[in-house]
């Protein structure tokens, strides 16, 4: 699992502050709460490479964590390799000038950073899409980037449950015209784990 190999590089005030824009990342957005730091934790194998806490000071940044070289098929040059965990959202304690500035960031980083190659979306898989889940999902669909989301907290619904939600969420995708991929996912119960992580490697190749 290149996963595993995660390392912290830096955590970026603004889009200038990221690493040079060559090679591929996977970027990792999901609303504060939703599971995000528990997931990103669960697919590297690290205890606290994403932070849990719930200071808002340290959820708005954007936390970038280096992979192994990505090792083409074609025998290319070996490709950098990078997972950006994007700041939570939801926050009533950030102040609206910040939250402005981060809106303002996240949107330019989505539309120009050209190493991008898919979003992974975290969602709490007991609770409907709310605003900014809906945003990134029209954000995906009007630059055609990928989105894979991963519905944690799993093991909190029975079976039934967890594939309604799935079921929902692509009739979600289909209405705002997403190419979308989603999965169940639980960090505690390690559920999906190994799809997901075939998932993020799959769109760093492509
Ligand atoms: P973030 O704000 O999105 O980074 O969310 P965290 O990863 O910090 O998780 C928020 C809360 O949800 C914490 O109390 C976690 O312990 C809990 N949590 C995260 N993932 C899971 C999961 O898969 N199952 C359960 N039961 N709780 C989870």
């Amino acid at each position: 699992n290149p996963l595993n190999g995660a390392r912290f590089v830096l955590a970026a005030h603004d889009i200038t502050q990221l690493p040079y824009d060559q090679g591929a990342e996977v970027a990792f957005a999901g609303r504060s709460n939703a599971g995000k730091s528990s997931a990103l934790n669960a697919l590297t194998g690290h205890n606290a490479l994403a932070r849990t806490s719930k200071t808002p000071g340290r959820t708005q940044l954007m936390v970038v964590f280096d992979l192994p070289p990505l090792k083409p098929d074609d025998g290319a040059a070996p490709l950098d390799a990078r997972l950006v965990d994007l700041p939570g959202y939801g926050y009533a304690k950030v102040p609206e000038a910040m939250r402005a500035h981060w809106r303002g960031e996240i949107d330019a980083y989505l539309r120009m950073r050209r190493s991008l190659r898919g979003i992974v979306l975290i969602v709490d898989i007991r609770h409907e899409l709310k605003d900014f889940d809906r945003t990134m999902l029209e954000f995906c669909a009007a630059t055609e980037l990928p989105c894979h989301v991963l519905m944690t907290k799993a093991d909190k619904v029975s079976r039934g449950q967890a594939g309604k939600a799935l079921d929902v969420l692509r009739r979600d995708f289909r209405q705002q015209g997403v190419q979308g991929t989603a999965q169940v996912f639980s960090s505690l119960a390690k559920t999906g784990v190994d799809e997901a992580r075939a998932k993020i490697v799959a769109l760093l190749h492509t």
